[in-house]
């Protein structure tokens, strides 16, 4: 709960960027509609919370359905006078490198930002979060100026060829995890292409996605191409699911919101891209180096992380007890103090769940070898990094997302028990293979039913390369050049000659 007389000063408590402080007094926030700042049309706001010590850091306005459908209203507008979809490429290339440069630019109050809003230690949001949504735009900033249609091959009396058009208005609808990096890999994109977007940012993180709305005001983009609604899920959320007038809705987040969405998105036959989460098996070898990035980043809150590690049998009480011993060194704390390794989990709600997950683990007879419990701290919702042993992969801790710094260890035999044991999951967005024999390690790759697999190493993400789910992982490819085929659409052009 936040306490009953929050105390900003508290709330705010090793924040150094003044500017940071300067945009938090300014509550409470709007929404970017139009090109302008405008409370809700119900008056409505809700809090956001700083998870390290469960006080209120801003007052947001709570978008709902009616204004979506302004938003809606001003994004069809934006897009069909052409004044973004038919600007040059050029042009539209050097919008997004201006994005890119204010994100930079303004990269210490924006990680501190996140920091608070999120709880992420101040080291990730200031060497990933930020520059990687700097470097995203910078990215789909060159593809401007890069997307081809073709000449086709065709009768002597007929010239063929197609265009690649953007989709049109696109709701963009982001979870709390990697907020400004998932607002940056749905806007750059969308935008490279010519298309408008509607962003609905998670209602636990919702202020760095509204100070990049500034400086995307900042930038000069015509009004309506981007508008922002912060809100809830049902509300918000499930209004730019179901509008008859958004052409096409990208996702991140649950399964469970993944399928409304698909359904909601049923009424007009909008497009739909989901990416939404994993189980992912990180497979270790006798021969492997001791892997360094079991946790993952943010407190274990990765929709890839590594969280079903499975261990060769010859050494797998040697590991889980080396695995131990390393999560004993992570160091829980305020997320802005440099030294902190761990931060609390996003939200009450979140700590409540991985709890549920840690009971459910020990019910289930798997050890916990180290961890296992909520954090000592007095406030905030922090949990102990924790390491299961003795886990088998029917158990529901090695089935289901548990989304914090928990990871279920479980024994193989060979390689293709391996195999068979990784792909036995419903999800399937990435695997890790770590062994020193590499045709090992290409072969495993190779039978892995995952989007991205890992080897010798854990979590690159680079805009270069695709990132996206098999089976219910989702579907669509984010990133690389095949963003440019979920905001494009081709258009086949005939024209009879002589
Ligand atoms: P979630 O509900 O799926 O939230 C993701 C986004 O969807 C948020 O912006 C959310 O809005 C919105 N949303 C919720 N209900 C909606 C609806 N009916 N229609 C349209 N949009 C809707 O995720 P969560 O509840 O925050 O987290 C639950 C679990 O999901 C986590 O524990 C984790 O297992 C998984 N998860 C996965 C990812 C990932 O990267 N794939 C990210 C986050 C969570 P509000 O937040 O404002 O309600
Ligand atoms: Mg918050």
């Amino acid at each position: 709960m936040a306490a009953a007389t929050p105390s900003f000063e508290s709330a705010t408590r090793g924040a150094k960027s003044s500017a940071a402080l300067e945009f938090l007094k300014s509550s409470p926030k709007k929404l970017l509609i139009n090109g302008k700042w405008v409370p809700s049309k119900s008056g409505k706001t809700f809090e956001t919370l700083n998870p390290a010590n469960e006080q209120v850091l801003a007052l947001v306005a709570e978008g709902d359905k009616a204004d979506v459908d302004e938003a809606v209203k001003h994004a069809r507008k934006a897009y069909e006078d052409g004044k973004w979809a038919n600007l040059s490429p050029h042009a539209r290339t050097r919008f997004l490198l201006k994005i890119a440069d204010l994100i930079e630019q303004h990269a210490e109050e924006l990680a501190e930002l996140e920091s608070l809003d999120n709880g992420k230690p101040i080291f990730e949001s200031k060497n990933i979060d930020i520059p990687g949504a700097a470097e995203t735009f910078r990215y789909y900033a060159g593809f401007a100026t890069k997307i081809y249609g073709e000449t086709n091959p065709s009768e002597p009396t007929m010239f063929n060829y197609t265009l690649r058009e953007p989709v049109g208005v696109c709701g963009q609808i982001i979870p709390w995890n990697f907020p400004l990096l998932m607002a940056a890999w749905k806007i750059a994109p969308a935008l490279a292409c010519g298309n408008v977007s509607i962003l609905k940012p998670a209602e636990q993180t919702p202020l760095t996605a509204l100070r990049l709305g500034e400086l995307i005001l900042e930038s000069g983009l015509p009004p309506g191409v981007v508008q922002i609604i912060t809100g809830f899920g049902p509300g918000a959320g499930s209004a730019i699911a179901e509008h008859p007038d958004i052409d096409k809705v990208a996702f991140t987040g649950s399964g469970e919101v993944g399928k409304l969405i698909l359904k909601a998105s049923a009424g007009n036959l909008k497009r739909v891209s989901l990416e939404l989460g994993g189980k992912s098996p990180n497979i270790i070898f006798p021969d492997a180096d001791m892997p360094q990035a079991v946790f993952g980043l943010n407190q274990g809150q990765v929709c890839c992380a590594g969280s079903r590690v499975f261990v060769q049998e010859g050494v797998y009480d040697q590991f889980t007890e080396s695995l131990s011993k390393m999560a004993q060194t992570l160091t829980l704390g305020n997320p802005l103090d440099p030294n902190t390794k761990m931060g609390p989990l996003v939200s009450k709600e979140q700590h409540d769940r991985v709890k549920g997950y840690l009971k459910t683990g020990k019910e289930e007879g798997a050890k916990a070898m180290t961890g296992g419990e909520a954090g000592k701290q007095e406030s905030g919702y922090f949990i102990q990094p924790t390491v299961f042993s003795g886990v088998n992969n029917q158990m529901k801790i090695a089935r289901e997302e548990i989304f914090g710094p928990v990871a279920s260890a479980i024994k193989f035999k060979d390689e293709n028990d391996v195999v068979v044991q990784g792909n036995d999951t419903d999800y399937g967005l990435a695997a890790a293979v770590w062994t020193k024999d590499i045709n090992r390690a290409l072969g495993i790759a190779r039978k892995l039913k995952a989007g991205t697999v890992w080897i010798n190493t854990y979590g690159q993400i680079d805009p270069m390369s695709p990132f996206g789910g098999y089976k219910q992982s989702g579907f669509g490819r984010e990133l690389g050049r095949y963003a440019i085929d979920l905001y494009t659409q081709i258009k086949s052009v005939y024209a009879k000659i002589g």
